[in-house]
């Protein structure tokens, strides 16, 4: 598969504002090999995945194969150096049949620009190579049992001694944490938010998978305990007192990019899904395509995917100029779309009748899943907050 990389210059400069929300022929040429991609390897296997609740290591080194797991890193530094529209595209095309895929991209995806951006010129030679090729494959490791929103109740701590640091605490509900390689970990040190890089294998480190999750089934859930877990000073990531401030909220930008643009493929998935079991149901004498119900339905589902599809743009489209105003942008794209996804994706299984109730009908996985997109990578609720004082504060004063 080729992926045509460039990065953001040609949305700069005169005719900017018309080009957003406009597919670029590159962003075109990569969304259908991205596409591709996922029939070939996704589209008949997710719903198994589910059931199994794994996805099989076979589908990762195929990713891996493709790029996907250095899509937006530098080319200077092995990456694809494709900009946040491919990889929200990328993110849209897996999400049309497996967002539990999606997840496990998300949190690799975090792991690396979270290095490349405040790792240290021998971090990134050291983590990054099996990264990028998806030898090595991260996880994001912030929520805990008694913390998940509210960031100063998280117990998790560094202590340095003698020269040595010692991580102790819990992690729970980490996306592949069942199964990754590398952890970026969050915690405090001296009372400063922390971040650090723990292998798997670290002596200390355990870890238990989470199954039966209402939604992202398949995406290898864990909690992680570390107990006295040592670590070198090179295993600490930027500057101590920045990790809230700085880096956790900028690996949560990539989040929610991913989860938007997965949000969108869900979407696509109920109006296709939609369609094509509305053309073949028989309901009595009436097709139930005919039904006006159905076309209320069908319209109103095309219009929320429109208009997620032209948010969730948007944003990718600021976030590749590093436009400061990307931030509020993605928030916004990422709320409308799940929220949109979860409404949608319960009309869905309602016009498939009991057959849209059965595990091997997507709209069951859309469901269940939609449902949890409203909570992770910023909930609703913190959105609405963040939003809503950003307008009171500038006194509704809109771009
Ligand atoms: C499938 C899945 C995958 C996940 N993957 C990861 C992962 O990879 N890494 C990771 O670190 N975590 C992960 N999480 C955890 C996720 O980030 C948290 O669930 C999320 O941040 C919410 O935290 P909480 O569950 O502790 O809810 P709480 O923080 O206890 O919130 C409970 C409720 O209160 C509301 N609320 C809380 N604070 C506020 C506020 N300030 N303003 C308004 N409303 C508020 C919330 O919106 C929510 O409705 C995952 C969760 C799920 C379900």
């Amino acid at each position: 598969m080729r992926i045509t990389c460039k990065k953001t210059q040609q949305f700069q400069g005169e005719g900017n504002s018309k080009m957003r929300g406009r597919l670029e022929r590159q962003h075109l040429e990569n969304t259908e090999n991205f596409r591709g991609f996922a029939k070939k390897y996704v589209k008949e296997e997710a719903a198994q995945w589910e059931m199994d609740q794994a996805i099989p290591f076979s589908v990762i080194t195929a990713m891996a194969r493709e790029g996907f797991f250095a899509l937006t890193l530098p080319k200077e530094m092995g990456g694809e150096g494709a900009d946040y529209v491919s990889y929200g595209m990328l993110n849209e095309a897996l999400g049309r049949y497996s967002v539990s895929l999606t997840g496990v991209l998300n949190v690799h995806t975090m792991v690396c620009e979270t290095l490349v951006k405040w790792g240290t010129a021998e971090q990134k030679e050291r983590w990054l190579p099996p990264l990028m090729q998806g030898e090595h494959i991260g996880a994001f490791a912030l929520t805990e049992p008694q913390a998940g929103i509210d960031l100063s109740g998280l117990l998790t701590t560094v202590t340095k001694k003698d020269g040595r640091y010692f991580l102790n605490g819990r992690k729970k509900w980490i996306t592949y944490g069942a199964a990754a390689d590398l952890f970026l970990v969050f915690g405090f040190l001296d009372k400063k938010p922390v971040c650090c890089l723990v292998p798997k294998h670290t002596e200390g480190l355990s870890v238990t998978p989470i199954r039966d999750m209402l939604g992202f089934r398949a995406s290898a859930l864990g909690e992680l305990s570390f107990e006295n877990c040592e670590l070198t000073a090179d295993q600490i990531i930027g500057q101590p007192g920045f990790a809230f401030t700085f880096i956790s909220p900028f690996a949560l930008d990539f989040g929610r990019i991913s989860v938007a643009f997965a949000a969108l493929g869900l979407l696509r998935g109920c109006l296709e899904e939609c369609v094509s079991y509305s053309r073949s149901r028989q309901t009595g004498e009436v097709l139930l395509a005919d039904r006006p119900g159905t076309r209320r339905l069908l319209t109103e589902m095309k219009i929320d995917y429109e208009a997620a599809r032209h948010l969730c743009l948007d944003g990718a489209f600021y976030k590749s100029q590093n436009d400061p105003l990307s931030v509020e942008k993605i928030f916004m794209a990422k709320y409308f779309a799940s929220k949109a996804a979860a409404k949608h994706s319960e009309k869905a299984v309602q016009l498939h009748g009991a057959l849209g109730c059965h595990e091997q009908t997507p709209t069951v996985r859309f469901y269940r899943d939609s449902k949890t997109m409203e909570i992770i990578e910023g909930s609703s609720e913190v959105i609405e907050s963040l939003i809503g004082k950003s307008l009171i504060d500038k006194r509704g004063q809109v771009h």
